[in-house]
């Protein structure tokens, strides 16, 4: 894309990965080759197949879970806490120690900038092991009860946006509680969970505490339906997550849902434009765009519209989007072809309904799956764009008069996972935040992430929530 400014090409080294032709499931502590047809995992940005992963059947998923059932009898349940801890703080420095194998896997496999994978992603899943293990032996002083006791094996299904981070949150609360997990990344995305299957060994961590059965759809079905879970923790689709709900009603097992988005991002007139434009262009392009709670409607008070999407369009121009490994990229490929598919059919519809399309000037490289930064103006409430995710880098921009009809309009959504405020004034900010139905409220910053913090959503947004001392009760039995 045209710039303002040249750079030279900073492409970090793809020679800091060893990435093997096939790689398998990864159970009981070992590696085989699981009963499934295998898939090929391949890089966004250039289409290039990176490798072959097993899939995981029904069958292999049952081993998987009786390998973490045996675990938590034998081994991780009656160990001390505290020794549990230990384990988890060296899965932390490991994940530390090996962060740029992880950023640079991360980045080829998910097509994101290795400026996130590297800022964002590693550095807060290692976060995540680190404040969990400060947990393991102190869940007593938690607030859940005066002696919480783990549920048994943890079913985990996570999505492809995140897919370290997501494993992160999966996996470090249930370790830490003293659960065991089978665990099931996204068939575009297994590589960096089967690297972590490697750092589960580098850590000696005993067998079949934590498992990694790869494959689609199928075999997250297999995991999540399988008897012997007393757990379930899914970040996805709204509707795979209505199907899961189903699945595990009346079953004894505990769920938790991660779901989609629609946040609203409210900029008042008081706001400082400039900053507000960075939180803008961070809560939308972050990562494309895939972030569940990406501040993907913007609402804007009437009488700065035009100079904030001025600032806005001025800001985009700048804005580099291309090849991930590149330092200087800002915006990296979109994850799949069918994600390509479904951004474009709702870009089609919002133009057809009536909303105005900005996009920068520039050209996109000829191969892999690329979609520019995209601003619709004119949008009404009605739009499907203002309705739907899109999960892309696509925001929809509306207009309000009064505090209370921006509170009307960002309350105007079937989800409920985040918003964001721009205002100089803190009594403004925390007048608007109780009255906004969602999970996390940002003031003046956007897509902060912090393992202390609890995370999660109202409506279809999902329920329960990750991280805090609140996320650890999903985890535990009893009163919590
Ligand atoms: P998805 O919900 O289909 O996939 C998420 C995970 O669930 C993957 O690991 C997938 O293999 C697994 N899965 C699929 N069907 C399953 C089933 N029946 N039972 C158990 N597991 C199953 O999401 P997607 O198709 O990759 O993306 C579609 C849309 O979902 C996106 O456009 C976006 O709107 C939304 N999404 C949201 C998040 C989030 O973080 N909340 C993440 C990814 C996608
Ligand atoms: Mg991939």
């Amino acid at each position: 894309m045209t710039s303002l400014f040249e750079y030279a090409p900073a492409p970090e080294s793809r020679s800091l990965v060893d990435i093997r032709p096939s790689y398998g499931l990864f159970i009981d502590g070992e590696f085989d080759d699981g009963t499934g047809t295998p898939l090929k995992t391949v890089n966004p940005a250039t289409e290039e197949v990176l490798s072959e992963v097993a899939t995981g059947s029904t069958e292999d998923v049952d081993r998987a879970v009786r390998a973490a059932r045996r675990a938590f009898t034998r081994v991780w349940g009656p160990m001390r806490p505290a020794d549990r801890g230990k384990y988890l703080f060296r899965i932390a420095r490991l994940l530390q120690e090996r962060a740029r194998e992880f950023a640079v896997l991360e980045t080829l496999d998910n097509g994101k900038p290795i400026r996130e994978s590297r800022d964002v992603d590693v550095p807060l899943a290692a976060a995540h092991f680190f404040y969990h293990a400060g947990w393991a032996d102190k869940l007593e002083h938690a607030g859940l009860g005066p002696a919480p006791r783990p549920l048994g094996v943890a079913g985990q299904v996570i999505p492809w946006n995140f897919p370290l981070l997501m494993l992160a949150w999966k996996v470090a609360p249930a370790l830490a509680t003293g659960n065991t997990v089978v665990l099931k990344p996204a068939e575009t995305t297994p590589l960096t969970a089967l690297l972590f299957a490697e750092v589960c060994r580098q850590a000696d961590l005993p067998p079949g505490v934590v498992n990694i059965v790869t494959g689609a759809g199928e075999t997250g079905r297999a995991v999540i339906s399988h008897p012997d879970v007393d757990k379930v923790a899914f970040t996805g689709s709204t509707e795979v997550g209505r199907s899961i709900a189903r699945a595990v009603a009346g079953t004894a097992k505990k769920l938790t849902l991660e779901l989609g988005g629609k946040a609203a991002n409210i900029v008042f007139d008081d706001a400082p434009v400039d900053q507000a434009v960075e939180g803008i262009v961070r809560g939308i392009f972050f990562n494309q765009g895939h972030v569940c709670c990406a501040g993907s409607r913007l609402l804007v008070q009437e009488s700065v519209h035009d100079e904030v999407v001025a600032a806005l369009q001025r800001r985009i121009g700048t804005l580099r989007v291309g090849d991930p490994m590149d330092k200087n990229t800002d915006l990296g490929a979109i994850n799949s072809h069918p994600q390509l598919e479904r951004i474009r059919e709702l870009v089609a519809a919002g133009d057809a309904e009536g909303a105005q399309r900005w996009q920068p000037e520039g050209e996109l490289p000829a191969r892999g799956y690329w979609f520019k930064p995209t601003v619709f103006t004119d949008v009404s409430p009605a739009h499907r764009i203002a309705r739907d995710e899109v999960f892309g880098p696509v925001l929809s921009v509306m207009t309000f008069r009064t505090p209370d009809e921006a509170v009307a309009k960002a309350n105007n959504t079937t989800y409920g996972l985040s918003a964001g405020i721009w205002s100089e004034k803190g009594s403004r900010i925390l007048s608007t935040t109780a009255k906004l139905r969602a999970g996390v409220v940002w003031a003046n910053t956007f897509n902060e992430f912090d393992p202390t913090s609890p995370f999660g959503g109202y409506k279809q947004s999902g329920y329960g929530r990750e991280g805090g001392r609140q996320g650890l009760a999903a985890y535990l039995k009893g009163d919590a």
